[in-house]
């Protein structure tokens, strides 16, 4: 099976030293002042930095409001000429595919003063913006809403009175496309008043340092780089047996744009995505019996079928997350569910027939089921997106697709040895596949180009479910943190903490929702953090700060959080953590020490 939400990576190398090069010995506040007295290149943006300067309508406009926020050596260096090319090339750098990861990479490309041209085949901003976290997230916010004002005993104990709730279909889709409009658009000007080459066609590595851009089918113009990032990116993955219609059976790409809200739907894979779809669709429920086409205040809340091949829902969670999030996601909303099935085929809806899906067991392969629905959203995953990219012309195989790289992002050849200036970032890679990994990724990859080396920690990058409430996560899961405890010999411990003794979720009534952290007691290393609850999403970065500066549970138990905030939550999970102080380990050994605090 293709992989999408990977929370197993495959890469768990430690962070090396600061992005800047200044060693590993960086602290937050050096981050900070350096920043802040030079340029903000260090600052570390995801994909979609700089929409802050996109929003003026003129490049020159841009160019005003950067050299105001910007010291103007760099910029004008980078706005005028882009850089100027290693001798020999056309450019320093070329990155194929304009999606985040790309996107990412090319801005922090100029900002190292390197010549950068962008290749995109279709539209800048690639599955994230345009068929991804963007859409995705504006559906969100109105299916948040919705369950919200639908909720008449949350409403009630506000004191508040709402009329029934509606939605115009129409005006909830609008809002998804204008704001993927929107984004692109903010991603367009952020590139191009920088001053990063956008070359429109298919790219293709022709030989070493070597890419043809240009229509399909035509000959296309060759270009040199000294160094080239392939960030293709993915689509959805089909499994065989499965007709895709576009109408009543349909991918993420489909379902975003919001043309039906059916009654009945099957949801075929339950991770990430699937997961944020029955949320939209239990919300929404079918517009019926309107009179009124602006008031649809008749609504049948939508039936939800999950069918999922392995044994439980969500199986890339956090099995106690997991378990919490199915009794308030899953079993009070109108969401059923098939585990341990195979949808081996699915017919779309024709001559007045539904859509048939035919389900056979995982593990005996035995015929178990037929369901007949309305309409059915294959989420099983995502493919990576590496074909005609000349691949061969470089020696290298893909792996069920996705192209082998090392720790530092470096395409790997078939021979196992290491492509030279060859490098692919983001869902292509399938480390994992995430927008704001593909960017750091970039980001990383430029790092190293420039001369600095550079290695991201994938344990340190946060994920997020925007479902109501929210679920996120960072590091390793209870199981995988047993097993690397046992394998590498050290305990682990777990602290909780509730947002039901959170003041600011009982004033809002969202009490519902756990953090758990895991963590080791000898040394108050973080492993793994994983919150369920309201603005989970928001609430990770402090988690995933800490590891990523491998900050220990007994420092970062001082830091101060304002009353009353979420973040609370987070500061009770880490004051809760018994960690074992160097003078206690020490009476241990030598029980002669007295000891006054034994936990800090
Ligand atoms: C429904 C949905 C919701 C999601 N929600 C989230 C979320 O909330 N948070 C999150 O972090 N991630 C989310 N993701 C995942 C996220 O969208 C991807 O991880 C991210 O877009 C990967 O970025 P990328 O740069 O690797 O590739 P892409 O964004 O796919 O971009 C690749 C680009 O390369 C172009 N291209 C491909 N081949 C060529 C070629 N040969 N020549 C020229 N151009 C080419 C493509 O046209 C595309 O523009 C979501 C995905 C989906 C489907």
């Amino acid at each position: 099976m293709q992989s999408s939400f990977s929370l197993s990576l495959s890469s768990a190398s430690p962070i090396t030293g600061r992005s800047d090069g200044g060693g590993a010995s960086s602290t937050a506040s050096d981050l900070f002042f350096t920043t802040a007295t030079t340029t903000p290149s260090h600052l570390r943006f995801c994909g979609l930095r700089r929409e802050a300067f996109s929003g003026c309508k003129s490049s020159s406009n841009n160019a005003l409001l950067l050299k105001q926020l910007r010291p103007t050596k760099k910029i004008s260096a980078s706005l005028s000429t882009n850089g100027t090319p290693s001798k020999g090339f056309d450019y320093d750098l070329v990155i194929i595919g304009a999606g985040v990861g790309g996107h990412g990479a090319a801005l922090h490309a100029v900002e190292k003063g390197l010549k950068t041209a962008i290749i995109e085949g279709d539209v800048v901003g690639g599955t994230c913006v345009n068929r991804g976290c963007v859409p995705s997230k504006a559906l969100l916010a109105v299916s948040g809403r919705m369950r919200e004002l639908q909720n008449e005993h949350h409403m009630k104990s506000f004191g508040l009175q709402v009329a029934a709730a509606g939605y115009d279909r129409q005006g909830v889709a609008d809002h998804a496309q204008n704001l993927a409009t929107k984004i692109r658009n903010n991603l367009t000007n952020s590139m191009k008043s920088l001053g990063v080459d956008i070359l429109t066609g298919f790219g293709a590595v022709v030989g070493p340092q070597k890419v043809k851009y240009g229509k399909t089918g035509e000959s296309g113009t060759v270009i040199t780089a000294k160094d080239i990032i392939i960030a293709t990116g993915s689509v959805p993955f089909v499994p065989k047996g499965v007709e895709v219609d576009g109408k009543t059976v349909i991918t993420s790409d489909h379902a975003l744009k919001l043309e039906t809200v059916p009654e009945w739907i099957v949801i075929v894979g339950s991770g990430y995505i699937g997961l944020e779809f029955s949320d939209v669709y239990t919300a929404l429920g079918s517009e019926v019996g309107s009179a009124n086409p602006f008031t649809f205040v008749l609504l049948i809340v939508s039936q939800v079928t999950f069918v999922e091949a392995l044994d439980q829902l969500m199986p890339g969670f956090d099995p106690e997350i997991g378990k919490l999030a199915q009794r308030v996601l899953i079993n009070p909303r109108k969401i059923d569910y098939h585990t341990g099935v195979f949808a081996t085929k699915i017919t779309p809806a024709r001559d007045g027939k539904p859509v048939t899906i035919e389900l056979i067991d995982a593990k005996t392969k035995e015929p178990k089921d037929t369901l007949e629905v309305d309409a059915a959203l294959i989420a099983t995953g995502r493919a990576p997106f590496t074909q005609g990219l000349g691949l061969e012309n470089v020696n290298v195989e893909t792996q069920r697709g996705f192209i082998p790289v090392d720790e530092r992002m470096r395409v790997i050849d078939s021979k196992g040895k290491l492509v030279p200036h060859l490098y692919c970032i983001g869902d292509a890679n399938g480390k994992m596949m995430l927008a704001h990994a593909a960017s750091a990724q970039g980001i990383s990859v430029v790092e190293q180009v420039s001369g600095k080396d550079h290695v991201l920690n994938h344990l340190s990058i946060p994920a997020a479910c925007f479902t109501h409430p929210e679920i996120s996560m960072v590091g390793l899961t209870e199981p995988q943190a047993r097993e690397k405890a046992e394998k590498e010999g050290f305990e682990i411990s777990i602290a909780k903490t509730s947002f039901k003794a959170n003041t600011k979720a009982l004033a809002e009534n969202e009490g519902e929702g756990i953090a758990k952290m895991i963590y080791r007691p000898d040394n108050g290393e973080i492993l793994g953090v994983h919150i369920f609850g309201m603005h989970a999403a928001d609430l990770i970065h402090e988690a995933s700060n800490a590891i990523a500066l491998g900050t220990r549970i007994q420092d970062i138990k001082y830091a101060v959080h304002a009353h009353p905030t979420l973040s609370e939550v987070i500061d009770e999970l880490f004051k809760s953590a018994k960690v074992i102080s160097a003078s206690f380990k020490q009476s241990i050994l030598n029980p002669t020490l007295e000891t006054h605090s034994r936990l800090v």
